[in-house]
């Protein structure tokens, strides 16, 4: 951007100023000169015309009567006889005489037909007047002058310019007759000098206030000119200061723009990543449940009635949570990835596949032709299990199971068919892993069942229908009591009573889990100081702590708590965690850690049927392996059962862990154990499941 380039051919004011000055001036000079002169002339004039008339006055006074005759005599009479004759030179002696010393040089009389009758001069040569114009003013009555210019003989022979003012005045008769026309010539040549004189002292004067006016004027001007010049030197600057300013400016809204541009760019990006995300499940890439939901709708509205079917399969993998909480979340997000690949590569007539949670998948069949077609479909996601995937060294055999539901049939809304479909898969896993199973009415039936219980279990805390039960661990060689584990049972006025396998997994679905937790270390720690000062101390009680439990941020702070409320020895209670409990929350490590700082000993529950890596075991702060009940039970029958076992056992030696065998149900297992190190022993053998009162009973006076 410029400004106006205008103040850089600035005005040149003196120059223009002395121009016009100077044209104005000659112009003045030129208009106010020969006015001056005109005007001077005029006052000149008459001046003399007014001395004429006096001297007229006088002289025709003296002239007019003596001349009367001639001047009546013939008007067109030449009039030489009165002016030879001697009365007219007794006449020209008296003029003369008057004249004298003055500025007159000629008189003379006409008559009225212009013919001179007398004449100061006796040499002038008779002349008439009767043309001009003057004479004929005179003839009527009025006088009248004019300036004239003559040559006079000098008296050195030279001769000299004159100016002359001639009147002629009227003479009239008494009556007012005119006579006759009288003429006086008047030397105006000294007037004339002076006019001229005192005319070059004017001019000189008019010049000098000019050239002065003009001269102080022209400084005025160069002033003004200079300020002007360093006004525009500064508006000039501030010009070039003000472009640099819009350049900068210009610059930084560039700058700004290009910013914004990269911001929308960036946004726009943003946007089509929230677009992609509002509708693709970001792991995997597959549609994710909002899609699903429209898509499925879509079709539904589509079906009509035209008798079509689609079928709506939810697939869930059966062992996914334990790879997960075993190899980490990295591993567990892999083999998303890999499960949502080969699902979709068996799967070429499926209209969506989508991933609606942790590893729930869901695909819908726009067109099927019944329960055959569904089923096949079915087989295809069973089957596409069948190779284990392979990662990092690791072959992970994964099933899934499926639950399948049709439209119209087994519901007309999304919701119905989605929620119809997962309830069938929960029958298909709860008939085992890699199985499907179609909807059926009854099924909506126990899943309300199963809600029932859950509501259930909420009101049991608070109505005391819980209890904790015990079983003893035992010595083998000694039968000796080293402990006992904690077992909840619910006494359900409406269910009966409940074992722990039936309504724990439903607490910790429900999150119910976190007060039963509490609710039972609280007991157990109670009852530990009861029995203590009544007498009979129990050397080590275990508690399960699942998940849940120690995932929730207070844990700590809660164990703590009932620690120092209760009175109870730290150093007396162990809490019993399984694999998968530990795989599954951040940084178990520290977290143990902290745990046992608090001075409570911990137990690895189920040992042998997770995925726990040896290295990592080793990292852990734990005191005891808890060898699974499933392969106590394989104990004389199944080989590689004693296989685990002895290996188990060589292992907790190794990394200095103690050992205790669970579900022991005959000496012969409990001999097996014992001859491989397992000294410690729970099960049937030394007792079933017992209530406080029957453990004490059983076990109060051997202790
Ligand atoms: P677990 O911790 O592995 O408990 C051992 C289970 O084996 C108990 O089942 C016990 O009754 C059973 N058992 C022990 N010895 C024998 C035997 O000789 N033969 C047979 N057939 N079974 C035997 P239970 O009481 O039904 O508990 C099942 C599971 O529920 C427990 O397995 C534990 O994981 C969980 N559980 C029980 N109480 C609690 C609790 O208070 N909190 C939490 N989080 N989980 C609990
Ligand atoms: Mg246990
Ligand atoms: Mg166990």
């Amino acid at each position: 951007m410029s400004l106006p380039q205008a103040s850089r051919a600035m005005f040149n004011l003196p120059r223009y100023f002395s121009t016009i000055s100077f044209i104005l001036i000659v112009l003045a000079a030129g208009v106010f000169g020969p006015l001056y002169r005109q005007v001077a002339e005029r006052q000149i004039s008459d001046m003399a015309e007014r001395h004429n008339i006096e001297a007229a006055r006088h002289l025709s006074g003296l002239l007019q009567p003596p001349l009367r005759q001639s001047l009546l005599a013939a008007p067109g009479g030449d009039g030489q006889s009165p002016r030879q004759s001697a009365k007219l030179t007794a006449f020209r002696q008296q003029t003369r005489a008057l004249t004298e010393n003055t500025t007159i040089i000629a008189v003379r009389l006409y008559n009225r037909g212009g013919v001179v009758v007398f004449d100061s001069d006796p040499e002038a040569a008779g002349e008439t007047r009767q043309d001009s114009r003057d004479f004929r003013m005179a003839l009527a009555g009025r006088v009248s002058s004019g300036l004239k210019r003559q040559t006079q003989p000098a008296a050195d022979g030279e001769s000299a310019e004159q100016q002359v003012l001639v009147s002629l005045f009227p003479l009239s008769d008494e009556a007012g007759e005119v006579e006759g026309v009288f003429e006086l010539a008047q030397d105006v040549t000294p007037l004339m000098r002076e006019l001229q004189r005192s005319q070059r002292w004017v001019a000189i004067s008019v010049f000098t206030v000019f050239a002065l006016l003009f001269f102080l004027q022209y400084l005025l001007v160069r002033r003004a000119q200079r300020i002007l010049n360093e006004q525009e030197g500064r508006l000039k600057a501030a010009r070039d200061t003000l472009e640099l300013e819009v350049e900068a400016r210009t610059r930084e809204l560039k700058e700004a723009n290009a910013e914004l541009q990269d911001e929308v760019a960036e946004r726009r990006e943003a946007e089509d990543k929230l677009n992609y995300l509002a509708y693709h499940d970001p792991l995997t890439g597959l549609a994710n449940r909002r899609s699903f939901v429209e898509h499925l709708g879509a079709c539904l509205r589509g079906l009509g009635a035209g008798g079509r079917q689609l079928a709506v399969l939810f697939i869930d993998l059966d062992q996914f949570k334990q790879v997960n909480d075993s190899f980490g979340h990295g591993v567990g997000d892999e083999l998303l990835i890999a499960v949502a690949a080969r699902l979709i590569g068996q799967l070429p007539a499926a209209d969506m596949l989508s991933r609606i949670g942790g590893d729930e998948f869901i695909c819908l069949i726009g067109q099927v032709g019944g329960e055959d077609e569904a089923t096949m479909v079915a087989g295809q996601i069973i089957g596409s299990f069948a190779q284990p995937f392979r990662f990092g060294g690791y072959d992970f055999s994964l099933t899934a199971s499926v639950g399948i539901c049709l439209a119209p049939r087994d519901g007309a809304s999304v919701v119905e068919l989605m929620r119809n479909a997962d309830t069938a898969m929960y029958q298909a896993k709860a008939s085992g892993r890699g199985q499907f199973r179609f909807y059926r009415r009854e099924m909506t039936r126990r899943a309300q069942e199963r809600s029932h219980v859950e509501k259930l279990l909420r009101q049991a805390l608070e109505n005391k229908e819980l209890a904790i039960y015990l079983q003893a661990q035992v010595d083998v060689g000694s039968d000796r009591l080293v402990g006992a584990e904690v077992l909840v049972r619910w006494h359900s006025p409406e269910l009966g009573l409940v074992l722990p396998s039936r309504f724990i997994p439903l607490a910790e679905e429900s999150g119910i889990i976190i007060p039963l937790g509490v609710w039972v270390l609280r007991e157990t720690c109670r009852l530990m100081q009861d029995w203590e000062q009544s007498g009979f101390t129990l050397p080590m009680v275990s508690v399960n702590v699942s998940a849940r439990q120690l995932e929730h941020p207070e844990f700590d702070n809660m164990l703590r708590g009932i620690l120092a409320e209760t009175g109870m020895n730290p150093a007396r209670l162990k809490l019993e965690l399984t694999e998968s409990v530990l795989m599954g929350v951040g940084e178990a490590s520290a977290h143990l850690d902290r745990l046992k700082k608090i001075g409570v000993s911990l137990a690895l529950d189920d040992f042998g049927t997770g995925y726990s890596s040896l290295s990592y075991l080793k990292q852990l702060p734990v005191q005891q392996l808890k060898i699974d009940r499933s392969f106590v039970t394989g104990i004389g029958r199944n080989k590689s059962d004693e296989a685990i076992i002895r290996t188990v056992i060589e292992l907790a030696a190794s990394l200095g862990f103690g050992i205790v065998a669970e579900g022991v149900e005959t000496p012969e297992q409990a001999a097996f154990l014992a001859t491989l190190g397992c000294q410690h022993v729970q099960g049937a053998l030394h007792g079933p499941v017992a209530t406080p009162a029957e453990f004490r009973q059983r076990w109060g006076g051997r202790s």
